[in-house]
């Protein structure tokens, strides 16, 4: 057989024409979200005046294909179809019979996935009039991406960065501001939400949790304002499920198909996206890869946490959904991987664990991740997101595993970003400053603490 090429293309002509929605092929959908001021299931019009009212449909939608309309189309033909590729010099220096690949998403500027599901977003909300957006970022990544979507679209964003992470990555703001966003660290005094936090703690690094909250409130205090999420969200999944279809039609061209599937989680968007295709086969009795969640050990949902109705922000505002959660008041330490610092976990990707169809859920350190992403930048050449390196660092200790046993197993990997505005990480890395966070028992039940009583459920 020919050799199987570095980097497997598709051309924009192959590339899926709709988005695939893993809740149509799964035993049973996930438990509601509950409305928090009537503490019933929240019907779809509940959401309308938080989230434009197509992607409320998507939200509740269990249609197995959803179109795409053409203009996003066009605009996922400016950056896709994302190229799919043989870690040869990775297998190599591993001295391992496994054929491992990943999915690079980092070559828009955004550097990551998020763009996958700001486009859709940005455009649902222009088609319906809406005259601006407000949004978090931990990391930088989306609100990186959204400013890019709603330049494309031409609509005015405000948003509110975490703290820390705009410390972090100042780099981040700049591109941000170059497509137009106003940029906010949070937690700020421009809203209650964020008012609150810094009466407890002025000194305050921020989360996500709280960067939602202050969002959120703006989008609800401002007319004809939306405010739109980079992950967690069902609609986000469906919007990345084109990272797997994608992913599935490159293995087809080279005949392979992946025996582990791996990805990072922090909201679950990009693990849910790369997964979703390869869960249809799974759901459907036709193949059964194993699939691994991986997060940090700093921040440990899915290892750690409870499955249980929480809300998706520290503010209170959003509905509750069931998942896999430390509580939104739990604070997660300071890790650089800031995209995978979020307390809860997508009701789909959680249900589907849950259910012992995601297969397995992994924590790591911060510094084997590291270890991980500077193996992987020397021998593939490609400098990696913090986050994206936690899907490294367990495809190489499966790599490993495969060494030892002699097993010649196929391992996909999501690559969801690259490292390029993460370099102040990269540098306490190599100055030995980094930490291995992890948090207690006490920690961790004080998160739980946090969980809401509703009347009847728990
Ligand atoms: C945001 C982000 C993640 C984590 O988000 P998910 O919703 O869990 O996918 C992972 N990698 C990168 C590069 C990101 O920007």
């Amino acid at each position: 057989m020919a050799k199987i090429p570095n980097r497997i293309l598709l051309s924009e002509d192959e590339m899926p024409q709709s988005w695939y929605n893993v809740k149509a092929d799964m035993k049973e959908n996930h438990d509601p979200f509950i409305n928090p001021q009537t503490m019933k299931p929240a019907k779809m019009e509940d959401l309308f005046p938080v989230f434009a009212e197509e992607l409320c449909r998507q939200e509740f939608s269990t249609e197995r294909y959803i179109p795409i309309p053409e203009e996003i189309l066009n605009k996922y033909k400016m950056y896709r179809p994302a190229p799919l590729c043989r870690a040869y010099a990775l297998e190599k220096l591993l001295d391992t019979p496994a054929h491992i690949y990943y999915k690079y998403e980092g070559q828009n500027t955004s550097g990551s996935h998020k763009l996958n599901s700001a486009i859709p977003q940005a455009y649902y909300n222009k088609a319906q009039g809406i005259t601006s957006l407000t949004t978090e970022t931990g990391a930088g990544q989306w609100g990186t991406a959204l400013s890019m979507a709603c330049a494309f679209y031409d609509l005015p964003l405000k948003v509110f960065m975490v703290k820390i992470s705009a410390q972090q990555k100042p780099y981040r703001k700049a591109v941000m501001e170059t497509y137009g966003a106003q940029v906010i660290p949070s937690p700020s005094m421009e809203t209650a939400a964020g008012r609150a936090v810094l009466a407890a703690d002025p000194n305050c690094n921020g989360s996500l949790g709280t960067a939602i909250s202050e969002a959120v409130e703006t989008a609800v205090t401002t007319p004809n304002c939306r405010y739109v999420l980079g992950s967690v969200l069902d609609q986000v999944v469906l919007h990345q499920s084109i990272i797997g279809l994608e992913s599935k039609l490159q293995m087809e061209k080279v005949d392979e198909y992946p025996d582990i599937i791996i990805g990072c989680a922090g909201g679950g968007s990009n693990l849910g996206g790369l997964i979703s295709a390869f869960m249809q086969d799974k759901l459907t009795g036709k193949r059964n890869p194993h699939f691994i969640a991986v997060e940090p050990k700093a921040c440990p949902s899915m290892t750690r946490g409870k499955y249980a109705y929480d809300y998706c922000d520290t503010g209170h505002v959003t509905p509750m959904a069931k998942m896999y959660t430390l509580g939104a008041g739990f604070m997660p330490a300071s890790i650089h991987a800031g995209g995978l610092r979020y307390h809860g976990m997508s009701p789909i990707v959680s249900k589907l664990y849950h259910d012992g169809a995601l297969d397995e859920a992994r924590a790591v350190y911060q510094n084997d991740v590291f270890d991980a992403a500077v193996l992987f930048a020397k021998t593939e050449a490609i400098l990696p997101a913090p986050e994206s390196a936690h899907a490294i660092r367990v495809a190489i200790d499966e790599a490993i595993r495969c060494k030892e046993t002699g097993e010649a197993k196929t391992i996909l990997f999501g690559l969801t970003g690259n490292g390029s505005f993460d370099l102040t990480a990269y540098q306490s890395y190599h100055e030995n400053k980094m930490q291995n966070y992890e948090p207690t028992d006490e920690e961790i039940q004080k998160g739980f603490a946090s969980l809401p009583k509703i009347p009847g459920i728990q």
